[in-house]
């Protein structure tokens, strides 16, 4: 008679059950699966090379599940399962959730799970709480961090001695601010800062005391300003609600708008390409000088004890400067490319001379 060896255990199988697959026989028992360890019973299961799986384990270790939904990502018409993924945070989502109004976080981009929502601000704009975390809500609050990134052009021999007054507000304000200046180039779709030259009435934001566990946010008031001429730039104005290393960063690119006026002699109109671009070498500049930061230690805190799961700042220091670096457009994108290869090829002074020279980087 002939003896039947189990594949799983090496042992004679005897009288009784047996399978039979893949070309050998096996004790019930023995054709486990490779993920979880129990036997499969009945007649579906998946192989992956010799490997063999539950079909709901293999789809738990192979099939990709929505970060926003948490279901398993649908095939597409075609069958094919298809997904959106952030490019930096790597956050995998079905691709429906980008028309089905899921709030994306105005800072970090990275899309609302439906387990961890995010807050909203007043002006409509959504903040996950990692963000919120640092988040520089207050005009008052606000200054300490200006004046650290005045320090920081100080330190590199690009002294703003005007006072430029500095406000915090909401997009509506920074987007009818925009729409008063007369030189009316800006980053597409959003703008989160703006160096006004005209002399405009301004709405600015103040946090009333004091963020409840509720109102994580806390409750805004707003102050009108009239911003009156002193010297070539009547105001820097940012979006209010950032995180600090962002907040930090857009200060440092309207700071260099400003210094570019007012050291002046610059050919009538720079090419947005050269302004852009070196405003968001500075930007970069100031990011990458901010390693090891604590943070949250110059601006706000969301006033609620408990922490968001926190993602380690350097990340969103790192994701900063990748939106800097890899931003697909021509003023702001190829603008800060060729800015940083002349700076890091003739240094910063040179490469500011020659665009007063010439209107263009050193090549
Ligand atoms: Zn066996
Ligand atoms: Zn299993
Ligand atoms: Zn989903
Ligand atoms: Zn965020
Ligand atoms: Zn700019």
């Amino acid at each position: 008679m002939h003896r039947y060896i189990c594949a799983g255990c090496n042992q004679e199988i005897g009288p009784g059950r047996f399978l039979s697959c893949l070309g050998s026989v096996w004790h019930p028992q023995c054709f486990r699966c490779k993920a979880c360890g129990d036997p499969i019973s009945g007649s579906q299961f998946a192989l992956s090379g010799s490997d063999r799986y539950h079909k709901e384990c293999y789809r738990d270790l192979y099939h990709p599940k929505c970060e926003v939904c948490h279901q398993f990502i649908p095939p597409n018409s075609s069958g094919l399962i298809e997904y959106r993924a952030h490019p930096f945070w790597g956050q995998k989502y079905c691709p429906l959730h980008e028309k089905d109004s899921t709030p994306r976080c105005c800072s970090c981009e990275r899309v609302e799970a439906r387990d961890a929502r995010f807050v909203s601000l007043d002006d409509g704009r959504k903040l996950c709480l990692e963000c919120l975390d640092s988040a520089v809500m207050d005009t008052h609050e606000c200054q300490h961090l200006y004046h650290e990134i005045l320090d920081f052009y100080e330190g590199m021999n690009m002294k703003i001695s005007q006072s430029i007054p500095m406000l915090l507000v909401e997009r509506q304000a920074l987007n009818e601010a925009r729409e008063h200046e007369r030189d009316g180039y800006h980053h597409l779709p959003e703008t989160r800062g703006l160096c006004l030259s005209e002399e405009q009435t301004v709405s600015t934001v103040y946090r009333k005391p004091k963020a409840s566990r509720s109102n994580p946010v806390g409750s805004m008031r707003k102050e009108s300003l009239r911003l009156r001429r002193q010297c070539e730039v009547t105001a820097i104005l940012v979006l209010y609600g950032l995180p600090r290393l962002l907040t930090g960063s857009i200060l440092a690119h309207e700071l260099m708008h400003a210094w570019l006026r007012l050291n002046g002699e610059l050919p009538e109109l720079l090419n947005p390409a050269v302004e852009e671009g070196i405003c968001q070498v500075m930007a970069h500049t100031w990011l990458e000088s901010q390693i090891g930061s604590s943070g949250g230690s110059s601006s706000s805190s969301s006033g609620g004890k408990q922490k968001p799961k926190s993602i380690n700042n350097d990340r969103f220091q790192e994701f900063f400067l990748h939106q800097i670096a890899m931003d697909s457009s021509p003023a702001y994108g190829d603008g800060f490319r060729a800015g940083h290869q002349s700076v890091v090829q003739f240094g910063l002074s040179r490469t500011l001379e020659h665009i007063k020279l010439t209107g263009s980087f050193p090549v």
